[in-house]
């Protein structure tokens, strides 16, 4: 793991508000801290820079891990991962009843690989949408 230093993790922190760019939960809502995620990882070349970083819950980081993208179960096309940094999470997903439904490519691969409808993640997020803390709103924390 890179040393990243702090003025550039706090501006990817501030940046995303404290919500996981992947999933839009929010950090103050996670037993686990967040990371900051190599959007292109280390191992294949990303660098340590803004354009290439973003914040990442714990589970979405692990799930991630290393990987760029996986073969999308529609067409079996290889194909990269959601990017918050070149994309726009709207026009790639909608959560319905808790469940974060892809609508495109990019999003389907993101999440099946990162595993972000696993029953506790619907769960959760159902919980969160009942108190008005899911999606997520930056700078709306705590
Ligand atoms: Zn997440």
């Amino acid at each position: 793991m890179t040393y990243i230093k702090a003025s550039l993790r706090r501006l990817v922190i501030a940046r995303a508000g404290g919500c996981c760019e992947y999933c839009l939960l929010g950090e103050e809502d996670n037993f686990l801290p967040f990371a900051i995620d190599h959007i292109r990882p280390e191992k294949h070349g990303g660098p340590t820079e803004e354009q290439n970083l973003c914040l990442s819950c714990y589970d979405c980081n692990s799930y991630k891990s290393s990987d760029v993208g996986s073969f999308d179960p529609l067409t079996d096309e290889f194909t990269f991962f959601y990017n918050p940094r070149k994309h726009t999470w709207s026009e790639h997903f909608r959560v319905d009843n808790g469940v974060i439904e892809p609508l495109t490519a990019e999003a389907r691969v993101t999440v099946l690989i990162f595993r972000i409808n696993l029953p506790e993640h619907v769960d959760e997020r159902l919980g969160l949408i009942k108190i008005g803390r899911y999606p997520c709103q930056k700078n709306q924390q705590s």
